[in-house]
Parts: structure tokens; C-alpha cells; sequence
């Protein structure tokens, strides 16, 4: 029994508006073991799953014949998807009184900034409303055109948390999993705390955000020998950033060295055993810092190429983000 609340009637009338018999199914990893429930709602249709991954909303596979349906993600506002993609959004349900008053028990923060994963995103008003009845200031911001609901973060999008960041003194983040208030943490420069409303427990990011920020200084360190240079292109609809690939590769022929451009659909090490001595990656910003040890040359971001480069000072790091895609 699937773990999020979804209404199968609505989603088969839209399916039958689209006028498909065949539908692509895309699930993220966590809904993988729901995929037979899920096929046997939409029984009415021929149902293909995709077993390729499916990270995000920037990430969808295309047949001319089916309609494609990902399930779990909210489509990203200033994308422009083909006809033939539709997305079925997954809230939960979980309330958050219990851990929001853990944390008010916890820890000092007089005026708090609340953002949210997709999954919880359904909640953020009603947890500002909790601590505004304990005093306590809360800010929610609406973000930019690559998200779709106010306090809403993507693993590459935290401008709901810049947008308030100077106005409050901490941030907390609805969710599971550390990335995103790791994200947050880095991009804002404010204490960052996760609720969970599953474990109802309340994590404090510090440690995972120091941690990344070590190794993204000992990889910047490394990149500072290279000569040669890899810049990665994802071709996902919601990754590409091909202008941004071309100007980073003039800035690294200018500074003397060699640049080499390298489009890939899936970026995983096995496919990266170029002759270079670093890679600069400008596709889903989660493989620079989730997957940079698996790679067996250091691997940056724009950012930190710019670093590594003298044209732009370690004071002035900042996490990797995604505004727009060509
Ligand atoms: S680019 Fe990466 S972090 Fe951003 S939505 Fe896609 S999978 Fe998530």
C-alpha cells in the first residue's frame, strides 16, 4: 500500500483526456516496490515502467506513443516539457506538532525559516502557524521559477531559503535525509535543522555540512594542479546547462589550459575515464557532492572551478544551484 495519498480515479480521467492507451511509468527509487499496486490501478492502460532512474522532475524519458507519468516529483515551472509528460505530486500526510515541539524545547531560534521537500511541502503553513503560537517568529519564501510552492527546496534550488535568509535566525527543513538542509546550511549560512515526522526526530545538519565543506575544499585543492579539463553536460530537459558549460570552458582556455566538453545522459563514473586531470560538472549539482568519491578524478562545480581558478575567493563559496536550463 503506497505511503502517500493519490487519487487513481483523477489520474485515470486525465490519462483518458490525454487520449493514450500506452503509458510510460517513472518512479523514484522509494516507490520502486509500490510499482506493482500502481500498475494494477491503471490496469485500463497498456503500462510500461521505466527502469531507468528518476531523480527529479528534470529528469523524464520520452516515447512518441505513450504518455509518460513520474510519479512523486512537482513538475519545474520554468521547464518546458513535451505534451506527452504529465507528473502525479505525492504529499504526505504526517503532521509535524510533535517534532516542531521537540525542537522548540531544544533549541534557541527566535525567528525561524521554514522550508520544505516536495513530499511535505503541504505543511508548511500549518507548521508556522505552531510556532507563531509559541511566539516565534516564521518566515516562509516563495522562491524562484524553478519551484512550484512556496518553502519548497530542490536538492539544487534553495532560493525559498535565500529569499527569507536575512530575516530570520535559523532554518528548519520538513523532511527526511540531511541533503537538503545541508544545502540550505551552506547556501544561507544559518543553522539548519531537519524534522522528521517519521522518526520525529530533529537533526542538526552541522557535522554533514562541515564534512562536505572539507572535502569540497580538498577537491578545489586537487583541481588547482589540473591543466586539463572535463566539463560534463547532463542532455536531461531539467539539467542542461550548455551556455553555462561553453563560458566556463573559455574561462579555463583563458587561464592557459585545456577544456574538453562532454555530453552525458546518465553521469556515472564508468562512463568517465577521460585523459583529464578534473572534471567540472554543470549537470544535477547532487554528483559533485554525493557521489564525488566514486569518481577517480577530483570533480567540481562552477563555483569551485572559479575558485580553483583565482577568480573568485574561498570567502565567496556557494553551493551549486540550478536557476535555469537552456
Ligand atoms: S537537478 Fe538534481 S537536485 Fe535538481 S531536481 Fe534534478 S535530480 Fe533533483
Amino acid at each position: 500500500m503506497l505511503p502517500y495519498m493519490v487519487d487513481f480515479q483523477k489520474l485515470r480521467d486525465k490519462i483518458m483526456d490525454k487520449g493514450y492507451n500506452k503509458v510510460l511509468l517513472q518512479l523514484p527509487d522509494g516507490l520502486i516496490t509500490y510499482a506493482r499496486d500502481i500498475v494494477k490501478e491503471l490496469s485500463d492502460f497498456d503500462v510500461f515502467l521505466s527502469a531507468e532512474p528518476c531523480y527529479g522532475a528534470c529528469d523524464i524519458v520520452v516515447h512518441e506513443d505513450k504518455l509518460t507519468v513520474q510519479f512523486g516529483h512537482s513538475e519545474i515551472p520554468n521547464i518546458r516539457y513535451p505534451e506527452n509528460v504529465i507528473f502525479v505530486e505525492m504529499f504526505s500526510d504526517k503532521k509535524f506538532d510533535a517534532v516542531v515541539e521537540k525542537f522548540i524545547e531544544k533549541y534557541r531560534c527566535d525567528s525561524v525559516g521554514i522550508v520544505a521537500s516536495v513530499q511535505h511541502v503541504n505543511h508548511v503553513n500549518e507548521v508556522k502557524a505552531l510556532f507563531e503560537k509559541r511566539g516565534i517568529t516564521a518566515l516562509i519564501g516563495n522562491g524562484d521559477s524553478r519551484v512550484k510552492y512556496p518553502g519548497q527546496v530542490l536538492g539544487c534550488n534553495f532560493s525559498a531559503a535565500r529569499e527569507v535568509d536575512m530575516d530570520v535566525d535559523c532554518f528548519v527543513l520538513l523532511g527526511t535525509g540531511v541533503f537538503h538542509g545541508v544545502g540550505v546550511r551552506i547556501t544561507t549560512g544559518k543553522k539548519t535543522y531537519v524534522l522528521d515526522p517519521f522518526s520525529n526526530t530533529v537533526t542538526d545538519v552541522e557535522v554533514e555540512a562541515d564534512r562536505i565543506m572539507r572535502q569540497r575544499f580538498g577537491a578545489i585543492a586537487l583541481t588547482e594542479q589540473a591543466e586539463r579539463f572535463g566539463i560534463i553536460i547532463s542532455d536531461k530537459i531539467g539539467q542542461k546547462r550548455e551556455r553555462l558549460a561553453m563560458t566556463l570552458k573559455s574561462m579555463i582556455e583563458s587561464a592557459g589550459f585545456e577544456a574538453y566538453l562532454i555530453y552525458a545522459n546518465r553521469v556515472v563514473p564508468e562512463s568517465f575515464y577521460y585523459d583529464v586531470d578534473a572534471y567540472v560538472n554543470t549537470a544535477c549539482p547532487r554528483i559533485t557532492y554525493d557521489d564525488y568519491l566514486r569518481f577517480r578524478k577530483p570533480v567540481i562545480s562552477p563555483v569551485e572551478l572559479q575558485i580553483a581558478l583565482k577568480y573568485r575567493l574561498w570567502e565567496n563559496y556557494s553551493f551549486d544551484e540550478i536557476v535555469n536550463v537552456d
